[in-house]
């Protein structure tokens, strides 16, 4: 039975356009009568974009037709042909095309239209070599195969390799002069760099070639302004567009203030509330950057307004946009929020579920994660690289030793080559499990040569198990692979300190001055009604000041009643034990604990972000905040999520 799929006009427009043959058998074959087809298989009469190249069941396309004679083959077809592969990115099929093509016409070199088609379809499909191939054998070039290049550099983010061709363009002359799309994948080039000295010759070309006010070299130039850190260039060029421009470029400058961190966040929803008072319509691009702000500094309520103002607007939770939504909820702390988006998310991907693993990882939800995979594999989505990460980092954060192990041997059964990071993953879990000569003997037998972060997470094992020897060790292997190396000089010094080296430590000490290396000044901060309050330690410049003193060494004395006995291994100091203790006690999160205390209302979960990891005594004190005040307190570190809650971490002291 002959199924009927696409538009007939398509098909027979085709049809009269490039054979008589075919038209007699599409006659043939419309009229039910099946059995008075003539020696061809009848799929093959459905030749529109998508069916122009499949494979029949026979195994012949319309290229065989060309070979068998029942196609009359000339530029045409093969144009339509190369722009078809073009449009559905199909690589593997455009190359038979044009080979095909040159066996039929040897002599196509002079041929710019086909072969400036041939080099948009090698460009647009990602295959750079075979484009630059077919553009140096190109004895004239004109704009439009100068453009394909350079654009096809710019859409594979080879930055360098496009920018460097744009001098020859321009000494082509007339012939090559560029146009809105050169200029506008070349201004992206310099974005992705990024550099502002290479943004700002090009901008000065896009004046030149009269191009300054076209939208779309325009918006191209607020994201170039705007990623290279120049969000004033980024506005004057956006204020000049005036009335030409578009949701491209409100977009544009939108992210680039999401982008910028602190501070940026508000000028971008400022902006976002200015855009729609002039009548332009947000898109899911708006949405997603700024979401992605929110999760940056971690503000649930920011989050939470915007997804409220995306279901007012109607939109449904497709694509980019509901994942980034899934990754606001579970990076702000509220991981049942995430579980809930993933739930409602109309298309589940594999970045979808991994968006979901790296919450559960980061949350220390080790079981849930390996439930989601489980359910992946039943669903039919391939995992990738960063499934695996996610998944080995939940069992490592879980202390799930078995699993984390079994998953890392399943990984190639996948067509997944484990990585550095991933090995790091597994001498993590070894270590944070205690079976560090295990962990030792896994690096020796890697098929990789050991890099400065698997040698870190050793030495990370070694730190919270008390390995001196071990850490010493792996603390070298680090130096001498990475001397910056971000942590490892502090770690081995609280080591050696931990164990009343201190001369050690001060030598450790010493040379992280001596090489320049500075420890990251460790803040906090805590989001209230919408406006964030960032605490440095013992250093309080909050406005209030007393009140949070005062709340804290009220709850010192409780928590030290009930059994908390402060850490001083923590503090890399020669005073006495009393110091050390007073050193401890103005911890950042520490200070932005009792801000949120006094500013919240009794029983709500209160949130602390924090920008390096969560050291060894607050985290102990905060256990037993937990248990006093009655209240769950959610840290999020640069490593992961602590909940805290009736005395306990959900983190299981491991992190
Ligand atoms: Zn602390
Ligand atoms: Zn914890």
């Amino acid at each position: 039975m002959y199924v009927c799929m696409y538009p007939i006009t398509t098909r027979v427009k085709l049809v009269q356009r490039h054979s008589v043959t075919l038209r007699r058998l599409w006659q043939t074959a419309i009229s039910d009568d099946n059995d008075n087809v003539p020696e061809l298989d009848k799929s093959y009469y459905i030749i529109d974009d998508r069916n122009l190249l499949r494979r029949s069941k026979t195994g012949l396309h319309v290229l065989d037709l060309i070979d068998r004679g029942a196609v009359e083959p000339d530029r045409a077809l093969y144009q339509r042909l190369l722009k078809t592969c073009t449009k559905l990115g199909k690589l593997r099929e455009g190359r038979l095309v044009h080979s095909h093509f040159l066996l039929q016409n040897p002599d196509v070199r002079d041929d710019l239209v086909i072969q400036n088609s041939v080099l948009f379809m090698y460009a647009r499909c990602g295959d750079l070599e075979h484009a630059r191939q077919v553009f140096d054998e190109m004895p004239n070039k004109d704009t439009v195969t100068w453009t394909s290049m350079i654009t096809g550099y710019a859409q594979n983010e080879r930055a360098v390799d496009a920018l460097v061709l744009f001098p020859d363009m321009l000494r082509g002359g007339s012939g090559s002069r560029p146009n809105e799309f050169t200029l506008s994948s070349l201004v992206k080039c310099c974005g992705l760099i990024p550099s502002y000295g290479d943004g700002r010759q090009v901008h000065g070309c896009c004046w030149k070639h009269g191009f300054c006010d076209n939208v779309f070299v325009g918006s191209s130039l607020v994201d170039m302004y705007a990623r290279c850190g120049f969000l004033g260039e980024a506005q004057a060029v956006f204020d000049e567009l005036g009335r030409w421009k578009n949701e491209v470029s409100w977009n544009a400058l939108i992210a680039g203030y999401a982008r910028k961190g602190e501070g940026g966040g508000e000028e971008a929803l400022g902006l976002f509330a200015k855009m729609q008072r002039e009548g332009y319509g947000v898109t899911e691009f708006t949405y997603s950057a700024l979401l992605c702000s929110a999760s940056s500094v971690g503000s649930l309520e920011q989050g939470k307004w915007l997804h409220g103002h995306m279901l007012k607007s109607g939109r449904k939770l497709v694509g980019y946009v509901g994942n980034t939504l899934l990754h606001m909820y579970a990076k702000s702390g509220s991981i049942s929020d995430a579980r809930k988006v993933f739930d409602r998310l109309v298309k589940v991907d594999v970045v979808s579920c991994n968006s979901m693993l790296i919450g559960y990882a980061q949350h220390g939800f080790g079981k849930e994660a390996v439930v989601l995979f489980k359910q992946m594999l039943r669903d039919g989505i391939e995992p990738n690289d960063i499934t695996f990460l996610s998944l080995l980092t939940a069992c490592s954060h879980a202390g799930l030793l078995d699993e984390g192990e079994r998953y890392f041997q399943l990984m190639r059964q996948f067509g997944v080559e484990p990585k550095v990071s991933h090995y790091a993953k597994i001498v993590d879990l070894l270590g944070r499990a205690g079976l560090l000569d295990r962990a030792m003997s896994f690096i020796e037998g890697m098929l990789i040569e050991p890099t400065a972060a698997i040698w870190g997470a050793l030495l990370g094992a070694s730190w919270m198990h008390k390995k001196i020897e071990m850490g010493a060790y792996a603390a070298q292997k680090v130096f001498e692979l990475d001397p910056f190396y971000s942590g490892a000089h502090v770690l081995l010094a609280n080591i050696y300190a931990s164990a009343g080296r201190w001369k050690e430590a001060a030598n450790i000490r010493k040379m992280m001055k001596d090489s320049g290396l500075k420890k990251e000044p460790a803040c906090s901060w805590v989001e209230i009604e919408n406006s964030v309050h960032v605490f440095v330690s013992n250093d309080i410049a909050h406005p209030q000041k007393d009140k949070i003193i005062k709340m804290w060494e009220k709850l010192n004395q409780e928590i030290k009643e009930i059994g908390y006995v402060p850490d001083t291994r923590h503090v890399l100091l020669f005073v006495d034990q009393h110091e050390k203790e007073l050193n401890l006690q103005y911890h950042s999160e520490k200070l932005a604990l009792a801000f949120a205390l006094l500013n919240t209302s009794p029983g709500s979960t209160i949130r602390i972000m924090k920008n390096i990891r969560v050291c060894g005594d607050c985290h102990s004190a905060m256990k037993y905040v937990s248990l006093i005040v009655k209240r769950e307190i959610i840290v999020r570190d640069t490593n992961r999520f602590h909940h805290f809650c009736d005395g306990f971490c959900s983190c299981g002291d491991y992190w």
